[in-house]
């Protein structure tokens, strides 16, 4: 069963005469930041110079400092940095200013679990990870809510640890929303499952296929845009207020019938034996090595890979459509 703490079970008291360090100040730093330190708690920031980060913190009342800088002040220290960086700051800046007691945070075990981040003895370490984006974070917490969270301590933690990681989890809003206890190993390998196979891969695969089919078979591809991608919100709208029985409730009764008798057959058998590789690569730490030897080249084929993909001609198609619904915030990168 799962187990499952909300406000009540958490102290923010413990954190009183603690400084938490948060390195980086991007999407979950600039939240995490914030939220503390409404909470009554003492933040600093480790952010680099010279990037609109920086400046960011700067507006929102910090006095930004080195990453080494903040570790050093820091009783717990959170590394909010891209995960593909975190193995290299930790072992330049943030591990030469560790001490006995001090709690090494992350909101994803990528690093711990996959031992690019290994805490000295005498440091506890602790997951606490909003499922939730950090703007998301920072507007449900103004607004007295909290975005639900995980928390996981690293195998050896002491109890002190787990009562620092929940009141932490309490100063960014999560407790309001809950938190559900896991391990580093299954929120990292369900993590990474969860984009690579459905949220990110699996999806953006699908709707450039059936892009593709609709294009060569010689429909117009705006008419394909519309109907593979653009409305694609709308059911996924529908599955995050009521699961698949609201989607298909609100649906047609066409569309329902040609759900369950076609779906199967584009998500088969064989897709399923494929989903069973894909995490047996997570769980042998395949991937983690892949992605981690990739960063040693710069990306190389990471960035040939986008390059090409920036051109697909659904990209094309979209930008001119979105252009053209107003009401849609559409953006550009
Ligand atoms: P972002 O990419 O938004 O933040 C990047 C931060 O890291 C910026 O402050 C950036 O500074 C700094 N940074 C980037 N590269 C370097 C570098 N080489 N050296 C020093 N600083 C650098 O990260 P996220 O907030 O998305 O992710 C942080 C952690 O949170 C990750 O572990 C991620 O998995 C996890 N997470 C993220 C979620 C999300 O929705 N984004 C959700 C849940 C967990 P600069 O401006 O100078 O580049
Ligand atoms: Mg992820
Ligand atoms: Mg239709």
């Amino acid at each position: 069963p799962v187990t499952i703490y909300y406000d009540d079970d958490a102290d923010l008291s413990l954190l009183k005469n603690k400084t938490i360090a948060i390195l980086g100040y991007g999407s979950q730093g600039h939240a995490q930041a914030q939220n503390l330190r409404d909470s009554g708690c003492n933040v600093i920031i480790g952010q680099r110079k010279g990037s609109p980060n920086y400046d960011l913190a700067v507006s929102h009342g910090f006095k930004p400092v080195s990453a080494a800088e903040a570790a050093e002040a820091g009783d717990l220290i959170n590394i909010l940095l891209p995960d593909e960086v975190q193995g290299d700051v930790y072992k330049a800046d943030v591990k030469p200013n560790l001490k006995p007691g001090n709690l090494l945070l992350c909101s994803h075990g990528f690093n711990i679990h996959f031992g690019q981040v290994t805490p000295p003895e005498g440091v506890d370490a602790a997951l606490v990870a909003p499922k939730g984006p950090g703007h998301l974070v920072r507007s449900e917490y103004v607004k007295g809510g909290g975005v639900p969270s995980l928390i996981a301590l690293y195998p050896g933690a002491s109890e002190n640890a787990k009562k620092l990681a929940l009141a932490y989890a309490k100063g960014i809003g999560g407790t309001r929303g809950g938190v559900i206890e896991t391990t580093f190993a299954e929120e990292t390998e369900t993590d990474l499952f969860g984009e690579q196979v459905v949220l990110c891969g699996g999806v953006s695969a699908l709707v450039k296929a059936g892009f593709e089919t609709l294009v060569e078979a010689g429909y117009q591809p705006e008419m394909a845009y519309f109907e593979c991608m653009h409305e694609l919100k709308l059911i996924v709208d529908l599955f995050y207020q009521g699961g698949l029985n609201y989607m298909r409730y609100s649906v047609s009764n066409t569309a329902e019938y040609g759900d369950y008798t076609r779906g199967p057959r584009i998500v088969t058998e064989e897709t399923k034996k494929e989903m069973k590789k894909i995490l047996e690569e997570i769980q042998s730490g395949k991937f983690a090595r892949d992605w981690l030897l990739e960063n040693k080249v710069n990306q190389a084929s990471f960035k040939a890979i986008r390059r090409r993909e920036r051109t697909h001609q659904i990209e094309k198609v979209g930008r001119e459509l979105r252009s053209m619904m107003t009401w849609i915030d559409s953006k550009e990168v």
